[in-house]
């Protein structure tokens, strides 16, 4: 593939008589110092004539966006989105992308959310475009509204999420006025349809700023709207374990957890709901301070729940929900108990020691040798031990249906379940059928 696409592309948007300018997040990252990102586009060229262009060039194109302007285009190995400058035509409460296609590049930014994402620089002349001062709020790392704060919230309230999962992923703080408008417009965070309200929670949670974008969706009025589940924890006073509240504990907790990959958001969901069931089990214990008793199961159940109306997939939700209900295990630093730990862990320990460690990192206590030596220990044995771990009863039931010739019913279950611990617990060999059958025809007996 010759490296030369993207500069074909923007000749023939020349040739063409177009203007084509490269816009949004790529400008933006651009600014920054970030490297690396899909380059879009806007332009004045409708979307057939985009597409004719790219097909002109031999480009892979995606129309699924034709409807609301946007044709992708693959260039040297990536695809870029190409927009068709959007006009102003909204209505209250209409939501983004409602589209109709404005006259001018001026009139595309004006409509854009953020001062950061409307800046544009025209890829012939290559003259930069700022006529919100986006430049000057890069520079002061601040998340500023493009015009009237309000009004712009009122029409698109994704663009509040927006703005607090940003201040998450970039680290910039949102100007007083932007601020104030999104607490002033929070409410309107209930009418969003709640796959979006899921994708910018999801960003916003694997922030490299984490702690300020939720201190951000406290601090305005979203959490509650958006979280309802959540509000009881903000206040939730705690014991002398702990330096904050049960927010500002979960905060930091997710805040402890590097955003690394996959598993690092399976974490951090975690983290953020590992001490849900707090508020419901508080208690006041025989000392006079509050106790938690059970709240990981409580707490692991209404994770399920919330996840559950969040619509986040199954599999993640099952995962989130676990990994809540066990953050409370502290194994003895033995075989057996460890085995154990890493068996209820179903094969997550890794995410669940990771959960431990974060939990542990507000508290007024150090924990990190012990996990340390968790950790560990659960390595050596994932590696020395892997038959014992998987806990493989040794007799299937078929096997126990032969050997005892009984009809296959209830009985069998309590029986592999037996063997299986065994198994687990090394007092009985993976795979010795012989020892095993003596095992289950005592239990029979
Ligand atoms: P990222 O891709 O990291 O989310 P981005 O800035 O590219 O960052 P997109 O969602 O891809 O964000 O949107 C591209 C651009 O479109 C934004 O930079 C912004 O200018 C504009 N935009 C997106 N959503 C909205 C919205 N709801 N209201 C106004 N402008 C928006
Ligand atoms: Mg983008």
């Amino acid at each position: 593939m010759s490296a030369g696409q993207r500069e074909a592309f923007l000749s023939a948007f020349v040739v063409a008589g177009h203007q084509l300018w490269t816009v949004g997040g790529a400008l933006r990252d651009e600014l920054l110092g970030v490297p690396g990102r899909d380059e879009d586009f806007a332009t004045d060229a409708t979307p057939d004539q985009t597409e004719a262009i790219a097909r002109g060039l031999r480009r892979s194109v995606q129309t699924v966006g034709r409807h609301f302007g946007t044709i992708g285009v693959r260039l040297d190995g990536r695809w870029s989105e190409v927009t068709t400058f959007r006009g102003d035509a909204y209505s209250d409460g209409t939501r983004w992308p409602d589209v109709t296609f404005g006259a001018s590049i001026e009139e595309d930014l004006a409509r854009r959310d953020f001062t950061m994402n409307a800046l544009a620089r025209n890829t012939a002349t290559g003259r930069v475009l700022d006529l919100f001062g986006g430049a000057a709020d890069i520079e002061a790392r601040l998340i500023r509204a493009v015009g009237e704060p309000v009004r712009r919230f009122t029409e698109d309230p994704l663009r509040i999420l927006r703005g607090i999962r940003f201040a998450s992923e970039v680290g910039f703080a949102i100007e007083p006025e932007t601020r104030e408008a999104m607490r002033q417009t929070a409410g309107l965070l209930a009418t969003l349809s709640q796959e979006r309200v899921t994708a910018e929670l999801d960003r916003l949670l694997q922030g490299r700023a984490v702690a300020a974008g939720l201190g951000a969706l406290a601090e305005t009025g979203a959490l509650a709207v958006v979280l309802p589940e959540l509000a009881p924890i903000v206040g939730c006073e705690q014991n002398r374990f702990h330096r904050f509240d049960v927010w500002g504990h979960t905060v930091a907790t997710v805040a402890a957890i590097g955003p690394s990959g996959p598993e690092g958001r399976v974490r951090r969901w975690a983290a953020f709901l590992h001490d849900l069931g707090k508020p419901y089990v508080r208690h006041t214990k025989t000392n006079g301070e509050w106790g938690f008793f059970r709240h990981e199961t409580v707490g692991a159940d209404l994770a399920e729940g919330l996840l559950g109306r969040l619509k986040v997939a199954k599999a993640e939700t099952r995962a989130v929900a676990l990994l809540v209900r066990r953050h409370m295990d502290r194994p003895n630093l033995d075989r057996r108990s460890v085995r154990r730990f890493m068996a209820r862990s179903e094969g997550m320990w890794p995410d669940l020691v990771a959960l431990k460690r974060a939990d542990n990192a507000s508290h007024t206590y150090d924990d990190a040798a012990y996990h340390d030596a968790l950790a560990a220990l659960a390595a050596r044995i994932a590696v020395e031990d892997a038959a014992a771990l998987r806990g493989e009863s040794p007799l299937s039931g078929d096997d126990l249906v032969r050997i005892f010739g009984r009809a296959p019913g209830p009985w069998i279950k309590p029986v592999k379940a037996r063997l299986s611990a065994l198994v687990l617990d090394g007092d009985l060999a993976p795979g010795d059928k012989e020892a095993a059958e003596r095992v289950a025809r005592r239990m029979l007996r």
